[in-house]
C-alpha cells in the first residue's frame, strides 16, 4: 500500500471539512480501472455528518437537515434537532445540499471471473455488500477474510461458493451431481465449507434440484438460480428456489400464464432478482436506446408487473466477464436506472437495492439502513437521487463500515 500526502487526495471540490491530523490516506489496492481507487480514511474519532438530507432504505420520505453520527464502525446517533451538539473530537462533514442513503447491495455478482480489482469498484459505486452468485470458493474465501483483516478494501458478502448444477455441465466453478445422493451430499458439502445459500444452473433435473432444495433447508441454507431447463418459473418456485434469477423465463409468457406465474411467486414468498441491466447494458454500450427495443419494453413492463402486484425483487449487475458491458459498481447504478425506466419509483429502488436486499440475505440486524446501531455503510451524494436516479453516480464519498472512502476519480 502507498501512503499519499493527503493534500493530493483530498481536493477542494469536496467541500467537506475533515480533520485530518490523525488520519493517513491508503491507496487501497492497485486497482486501475477508470481511477476507480478508493481511498481509505482510518479513524477512531466519532464522525458527524450534520445538514445533510436523509434516505434510511426504509421510510417513504426524506428527512432534509439530518445530523447522522457515526463511531467505531456503526451509527450511533441520528438527530433532526437544529444544532445537535457534537461529540468532542469528532469529524465534522457538512452534508448541506448533499444526500445520504444505506450503502448498496449488488445481489448478482461474479467476482471470480472479473477478479480482485471488482472488489474496489464496487466500494467506489457505494456497494458495500454483494451477493456473490457463483465463482471459486477457495478464492472467494481468501477475499473475504483479507477484506475483514482490513487488508483489501471490499463489500461484505454473502455467497454460494460454486454453482450446482448436473454432469452435463462442463464450465468451471461447479459442483456437479448426477443422483439424489449426490445431490443431497452437495448441500452438506456447501454447509460445512461455510456458504450463507446454495446457487444452482439451469442444467440440473427436477428431482436432483428437489433432493437439494430438502436437504439444504434441512440444515439450514435455501436454494437459489436458474429456472432448470424444461422447467417454468411456476415449476420452480414450487420447489423450493428462494429466488429466480434472470427474466428470461417471463420473456415468452402470455398475459394469462404471466398473471399465473405472479399469483404463484407471490403465494410461495418467491423473490425475482431479473438482472434487467444486463439486458439493457449492450445497448447502452453501443449508444443505442434501449427503450425502443421491443424486448426491452417487454423486459421493462414484466419488471413493473412484478412491482405493481408486490412480487419482492432483488437488483443486481449480473458483471462477471470483463467483455460484458455490465461492470462492477457502475452495473448496479445501471440495474437502478433500469428500475426506474420500467417505472419503479426511485425511492422504492433505493429500498429494494438497500433494506430490502439486507433483510432477503437474512442481514437486517446490521445491514441496509441507517438507524442507529446498523454497521455505518453509507453513500453521501452530491444529487437528488430522487429527483433523477441517475444521480446515483454523483458519489461524493462512501462510508464503509465506519471509514469513509472518496472515490478517486472526485
Ligand atoms: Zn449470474
Amino acid at each position: 500500500m502507498n501512503r499519499l500526502p493527503k493534500e493530493t487526495q483530498m481536493g477542494a471540490q469536496l467541500q467537506l471539512n475533515y480533520q485530518w491530523t490523525h488520519f493517513w490516506l491508503i491507496l487501497a489496492g492497485m486497482w486501475t480501472m477508470g481511477g476507480a481507487i478508493p481511498i481509505q480514511a482510518k479513524q477512531t474519532q466519532p464522525v458527524v455528518i450534520h445538514s445533510v438530507t436523509l434516505i434510511d432504505g426504509e421510510s417513504d420520505e426524506a428527512v432534509e437537515n439530518a445530523t447522522v453520527i457515526f463511531q467505531q464502525g456503526r451509527i450511533s446517533s441520528i438527530s433532526m434537532a437544529r444544532k445537535p451538539p457534537f461529540p468532542e473530537g469528532a469529524v465534522v462533514i457538512d452534508g448541506t445540499g448533499k444526500f445520504l442513503i444505506p450503502g448498496l447491495w449488488d445481489m448478482h455478482a461474479h467476482l471470480s471471473y472479473w477478479g480482485e480489482d471488482a472488489l474496489g469498484m464496487l466500494v467506489n459505486a457505494g456497494v458495500t455488500s454483494i451477493r456473490e452468485l457463483g465463482g471459486d470458493p477457495d478464492e472467494i474465501e481468501g477475499w473475504m477474510a483479507r477484506i475483514q483483516s482490513g487488508e483489501l478494501v471490499g463489500p461484505s458478502m454473502v455467497w454460494c461458493g460454486p454453482y450446482v448444477e448436473g454432469l452435463e455441465a462442463e464450465d468451471e466453478y461447479r459442483l456437479k451431481v448426477g443422483t439424489t445422493k449426490e445431490a443431497r451430499v452437495a448441500a452438506h458439502t456447501l454447509k460445512d465449507r461455510g456458504v450463507d445459500f446454495i446457487k444452482i444452473q439451469p442444467r440440473i433435473a427436477r428431482d436432483l434440484v428437489e433432493a437439494l432444495v430438502s436437504e439444504a433447508n434441512s440444515v439450514g441454507l435455501s436454494v437459489v438460480g436458474h429456472v432448470p431447463q424444461g422447467l417454468s418459473a411456476i415449476e420452480a418456485s414450487a420447489l423450493g428456489l428462494r429466488s429466480i434469477e434472470h427474466l428470461s423465463p417471463y420473456l415468452q409468457l402470455s398475459e394469462e400464464e404471466l398473471e399465473a406465474t405472479i399469483q404463484t411467486l407471490l403465494k410461495n414468498g418467491t423473490w425475482v432478482s431479473p438482472a434487467l441491466f444486463s439486458l439493457v447494458a449492450p445497448f447502452v454500450a453501443s449508444g443505442e436506446d434501449p427503450s425502443m427495443d421491443e424486448k426491452i419494453q417487454k423486459a421493462y413492463s414484466i419488471v413493473r408487473r412484478f412491482y405493481e402486484a408486490g412480487v419482492p425483487l432483488l437488483l443486481g449487475a449480473n458483471f462477471a466477464y470483463r467483455d460484458w458491458p455490465q461492470q462492477p459498481g457502475s452495473g448496479l447504478h445501471g440495474e437502478m436506472v433500469a428500475f426506474v425506466d420500467a417505472g419503479i419509483p426511485a425511492m422504492e429502488v433505493i429500498k429494494m437495492a438497500t433494506a430490502q436486499a439486507a433483510r432477503f440475505s437474512g442481514k437486517s440486524q446490521d445491514f441496509g439502513r441507517i438507524i442507529v446501531g446498523k454497521v455505518a455503510d453509507m453513500v453521501l451524494l452530491d444529487q437528488d437521487p430522487l429527483r433523477d436516479i441517475h444521480h446515483i453516480h454523483s458519489t461524493n464519498s462512501v462510508i464503509l463500515r465506519g471509514e469513509i472512502m472518496v472515490p478517486m476519480s472526485k
